[in-house]
């Protein structure tokens, strides 16, 4: 599903005519299989956001292919990487990036506007799929209306509405309380293990990392367990 092949980034930092280049991401070799939890597993500052940004083509590699989907997705452009997005991923952040000024309902329904699907429809497949995350009776709530384990939830439904391949998650657990926390680390496996929804997890939490079926661990760059590399 992806695959990450001698992947390599640098960010140039410093004053202009004296950057300097700081690597972060070295040679990184990764798969992830279809119906897995994946999940990355480093300290703060190893570089796990870095490679969710460079997955979901927010920055480019300096070096290395990342594969999608049989699609070498390297040299792909803004526009491509917008509609590319939109057709393959869903994305789960911890602090849910929920719009304010729009209800649960619209935060969810927004992808399948952006798709250009009619409004019967996706009345239809919005309250379908809050009905399966626990939401219905919320669905005309606003954010600050709702507890950050419903904020999550909601997230979650907006990630899964457009049926993605892939859903990319950055720390999802990392603002909720522990027991909030295995609430919704339970809806992630259930998910998983009923619709055979594929996640690529990560995080800095050796716990929450307990419920994915495929683990990498990254240090200052580097895979130093898991990573299973693919030659192209
Ligand atoms: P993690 O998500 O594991 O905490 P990050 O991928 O966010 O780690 O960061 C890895 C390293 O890259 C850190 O040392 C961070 O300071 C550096 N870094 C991240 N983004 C940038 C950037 N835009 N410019 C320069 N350095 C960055
Ligand atoms: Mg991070």
């Amino acid at each position: 599903m992806i695959s990450v092949h001698h992947l390599s980034h640098s960010f140039k930092v410093g004053k202009r005519g004296s950057e300097k280049e700081i690597p972060v991401l070295k040679n990184i070799s990764l798969t992830i299989r279809k119906g897995e939890i994946a999940s990355i597993v480093g300290r703060s500052g190893s570089g796990k956001s870095t490679l969710l940004h460079l997955i979901s083509g927010y920055i480019s590699p300096t070096n290395g292919d990342v594969m999608i989907n049989g699609t070498n997705v390297t040299g792909f452009n803004e526009k491509q990487w917008a509609q590319f997005r939109l057709d393959h991923f869903g994305f789960i952040f911890q602090s849910f990036q929920l719009i304010p000024s729009l209800t649960t309902f619209e935060n969810v329904e927004l992808p399948l506007t952006l798709k250009g699907m009619d409004s019967v429809k996706r009345r239809q497949e919005v309250m379908t799929l809050l009905e399966s995350v626990g939401l219905k009776d919320h669905s005309e709530h606003y954010p600050n209306e709702l507890s950050g384990g419903q904020q999550q939830r909601v997230s979650i439904a907006r990630a899964l509405i457009t049926k993605p391949s892939i859903i990319l998650a950055d720390e999802p657990t990392g603002s909720l309380d522990s027991e909030t926390e295995q609430e919704i680390l339970g809806l992630i496996q259930q998910l998983n293990k009923e619709q055979g929804i594929t996640f690529f997890m990560i995080t800095h939490d050796e716990e929450v990392a307990k419920i994915s079926t495929n683990q990498f661990h990254l240090e200052d760059g580097v895979i130093t367990k898991g990573g299973n590399p693919v030659e192209v």
